[in-house]
């Protein structure tokens, strides 16, 4: 039988550390309770959200409905061929747990996305991506329950709709399914990626040159510039890089010569927007109990007691002024619940 709780606080729930609450709260750990409660819910007309461990997530307030946090769990291959191995791990799965498995198993593939926040069941829903590698990467297939008709269906990685930070699970229609399991694509032996930023030096240093001491470089590099959120309340990058059109990257740089860019590859080019935030002057900003992480623009910071409404107060200050210092508009990566 699913527990549903009654006004439930959500300040340990997600990673801003918040304090808000849900009208109710439940933690299915089968996909048949989940569907349960996705019924309940509707049976009485409330409204519902998923959620996995809160670290995308921003509530400005109290949530009027149901709170879900699929908690399926389970590691298991599905398939062991001489080169290659497929292996489900449920929802419910904390994500860097399922990386330090794949690189205990020497499972090559997942290594670039250690000690990204969340769960297995959040990663396909924004392409998690770090270091040179997206979950779409070594995604094969996705498991869902389709919450038009409630019964379970197999999405193809072809099928997911994969761009920067997107897939079909964010836009479309959001909400029409959600994520049970996900099957991965993982090689036994592989070149490893270390084309991104100094992870290559870092890498040299360490001496053995494996699987495991990459996962430990990947680490030391995102503790060396990211908040825990354990202790400084934050999501991660608040918002996503721009990617604007050529002709517009040459008018900021007639303006700002040093302007890093990255062409995409379609006339397009990634501006990143750490850079931009900085440069407008926000880097290490602070407003009351909200701020911008003094090594990374890009992430803002609850310092200890800020309300939600006050860090999206200050996210949207920063979005205007990166408007009209630069013309370009930043679209917030973090998921907003209001
Ligand atoms: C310090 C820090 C660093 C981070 N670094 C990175 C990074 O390098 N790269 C990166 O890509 N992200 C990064 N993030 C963002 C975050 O870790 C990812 O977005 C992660 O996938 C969110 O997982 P979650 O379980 O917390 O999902 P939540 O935040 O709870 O939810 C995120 C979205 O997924 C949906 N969702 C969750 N579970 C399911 C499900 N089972 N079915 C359907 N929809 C679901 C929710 O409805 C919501 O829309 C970082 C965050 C923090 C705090």
């Amino acid at each position: 039988m699913l527990k549903i709780h009654d006004n439930y606080s959500l300040k340990d729930n997600t990673t801003f550390g918040v304090n808000i609450a849900a009208a109710w709260y439940a933690e299915p750990t089968t996909a048949e309770a989940l569907v349960f409660a996705i019924t309940h819910a509707r049976e009485r007309n409330w409204k519902y959200y998923i959620t996995g461990e809160g670290s995308n997530l921003l509530f400005t307030g109290d949530f009027e409905g149901l709170i879900i946090h699929p908690l399926v769990k389970g590691i298991t291959v599905v398939d062991d061929a001489a080169t290659e191995v497929l292996v489900k791990a449920g929802a419910g799965e904390n994500w860097d747990r399922f990386v330090a498995h794949c690189v205990e198993q020497q499972w090559y593939g997942a290594e670039n996305l250690s000690l990204i926040p969340g769960s297995v069941g959040a990663a396909p829903v924004q392409n998690i991506g770090a270091y040179g590698v997206e979950a779409k990467d070594i995604i094969a297939w996705v498991e869902v329950i389709n919450t038009k008709n409630m019964q379970p269906e197999v999405i193809s990685n072809t099928a997911c709709g994969f761009g920067y930070r997107d897939s079909i699970f964010k836009h479309g229609e959001p909400g029409k399914y959600i994520v049970t399991a996900v099957v991965f694509s993982l090689k036994k032996n592989a070149p490893l990626l270390l084309d991104y930023g100094n992870v290559k030096e870092l890498f040299i240093q360490r001496g053995t040159q494996d699987l495991h001491n990459l996962r430990e470089t990947i680490i030391d590099i995102r503790n060396s510039k990211l908040p825990d959120p354990c202790e400084t309340g934050n999501a991660g990058s608040f918002f996503k890089n721009p990617v604007i059109a050529a002709n517009e990257f040459e008018i900021l740089r007639s303006r700002y010569a040093a302007a890093p860019n990255y062409p995409t590859g379609t006339g397009r080019v990634k501006i990143p927007a750490a850079w931009l935030i900085e440069t407008a002057g926000w880097k290490g900003k602070r407003e009351g109990d909200v701020g911008t992480w003094p090594k990374q623009p890009l992430v803002i910071v609850n310092y200890g007691n800020a309300t939600g409404r006050q860090i999206f107060d200050f996210s949207e200050k920063i979005r205007l002024d990166i408007l009209e210092q630069f013309g370009i508009t930043l679209d917030r990566e973090v998921t907003l619940i209001s």
